[in-house]
Order: structure tokens, then sequence, then C-alpha cells
């Protein structure tokens, strides 16, 4: 399907991340699981548990697809909280909702079709953003976690969870056998995708790794800000506060 989606002017990569989600928007949920052998489940409810979110808050998930992190988050803020789910792709973000809507979960949450470099978004809105395997897509991260900040309350965090750079000795040539040549054949297997799998994996080995973005993230503005390696820096999960 491509609900929701019009074709602009955009950047070749942006382009290529798009058809990569249209593509794969309706295996998605299977192939996360495949992928990390669940284990995405336990990086996400890390990022639930420290995330201090509670009830009444206002929490923006960008770059949140089909949801598994809005649909935790709605159950705790509760009926006087509120929680966007927001994406850029018009059929990862109708998964989203179809799903969470069959969850039962409605009255306390948005779905807004949104680019994370300029977000449509009043100053100074939420108390959390989370970005959970998103901000590797995005063209313009600078951008990105510029409008973040302008949209996080005073004394509102945001947490970014990301593929980062594997700091166990020998984990690297490990990770590496098994993005580039395992995953694209699960994608081939499972989703008959092979190519959108590979985009994945190298889009991985592009992104900046823990100490870079933590830099990017004290330019942008934000202050405090650190992280925390997950499965041998496989993962990472930056945090920081804008006040
Ligand atoms: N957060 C979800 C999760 O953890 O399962 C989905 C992650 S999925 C790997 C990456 C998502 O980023 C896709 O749904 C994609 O459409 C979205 N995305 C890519 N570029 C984006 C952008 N510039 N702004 C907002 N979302 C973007």
């Amino acid at each position: 399907t491509h609900f929701g989606y019009e074709q602009v002017p955009v950047t070749d990569k942006a382009s290529k991340v798009a058809d990569v989600f249209h593509s794969v928007a309706d295996k998605y949920d299977i192939m996360n699981d495949l992928m990390s052998a669940g284990v995405h489940r336990l990086w996400k409810r890390y990022t639930i548990e420290t995330s201090g979110a509670k009830k009444g808050d206002t929490i923006l998930d960008l770059a949140g697809g089909t949801g598994d992190l809005a649909a935790k988050f709605a159950r705790i803020v509760g009926p006087n909280g509120l929680v966007t789910l927001s994406d850029i792709n018009g059929s990862m973000l109708e998964n989203g909702r179809q799903r969470l809507t069959n969850m039962g979960i409605a009255g306390n949450i948005e779905y807004v079709q949104a680019n994370a470099e300029c977000l449509p978004f009043a100053d100074n809105k939420y108390d959390l953003i989370t970005i959970a395997f998103g901000l590797r897509n995005v063209t313009d991260k600078d951008a990105a976690l510029k409008s973040m900040y302008r949209v996080l309350k005073p004394g509102g965090k945001l947490m970014i969870l990301e593929f980062s750079k594997p700091v166990v000795p020998g984990l690297s040539t490990i990770y590496d056998q098994y993005s580039f040549k395992l995953l694209p054949l699960i994608g081939k297997v499972v989703a008959n995708d092979e190519d959108s799998y590979r985009y994945l994996a190298e889009s991985i080995r592009m992104h900046p790794d823990q100490e870079t973005l933590k830099g990017m993230m004290d330019e942008a503005g934000f202050e405090r800000t650190s992280y925390h390696n997950m499965t041998g820096g496989v993962v990472a999960l930056h945090t920081g506060y804008k006040f």
C-alpha cells in the first residue's frame, strides 16, 4: 500500500529510504524479530524502563514505524497524556495505526506523517522524544536533532536508540559477516527483498559511532548527553536533555 504517500522531489538517499520502507512495511514486524532473534524487544524495553515516562506526559515517538514504543508509552501516559506516533513513510505509519487500533489503543494517540528534519510541531511541546532505529535513515541528522530540540520542553529528554559501533573485540567481524551475508539472505527468503536488507546493513555501517553522535547532540544544544551500550555496542541508547 502507498497510503498517504506523496511524490515530492527528494534526495537520492531520501527516495531510497522511502522505497525501502514502502517495500518492507508489511513484513516489518516479523523481520525485526527474525533479524535480531527477538533482542530488539529487550533494547526497546530498556529504553521504556529508563525513559522516566509517566502519567500525563506528552511523548513524541519519531520515525516510530509500526509503533512498538508508542504502544507502550500510550499505556504509561494514560488518558490525560498524549503520544504522537510520527513517521515520514505513509505505509509504515498506516501499518502502525492499524496495529495500535487493533490493540485497543485510542484517544491518547495521534498519527502524524512528518520528516524528522522539519517537525510540524509547536516549540516546547514534548516531555520526551524517542527515535528508535530511525536516525540512521535521516539524510540531514543535524537538522533533525535541532528540530527535536526545538519541540522538546525545557526539562525534556531525548532518547536515540540506534545501531552503533561494536566495542567488544572480535564482535565487529562476526557482526560484519552477519549483516552483509546473512541479513540480505533472510531478507530474500522471508520478504523476497534482498536489496532493502542490503541497504539496511549499509546504513548501519555508515551511521556515526557513539562519540560522534554524542558530539552531534551537544552541537544541537542538548545537555548532559550520554550513551549506554547494549549487546556489546551493536546498539547504543543516547540520551540528552534540554534545559
Ligand atoms: N521506530 C520503529 C522501530 O523501532 O521498530 C521503526 C524503525 S524503522 C527501522 C525506521 C523508520 O524510520 C521507518 O519507518 C522510516 O520510514 C522512518 N524514517 C526514515 N527517514 C525518516 C525521516 N527523515 N523522518 C521521519 N522518519 C523517517
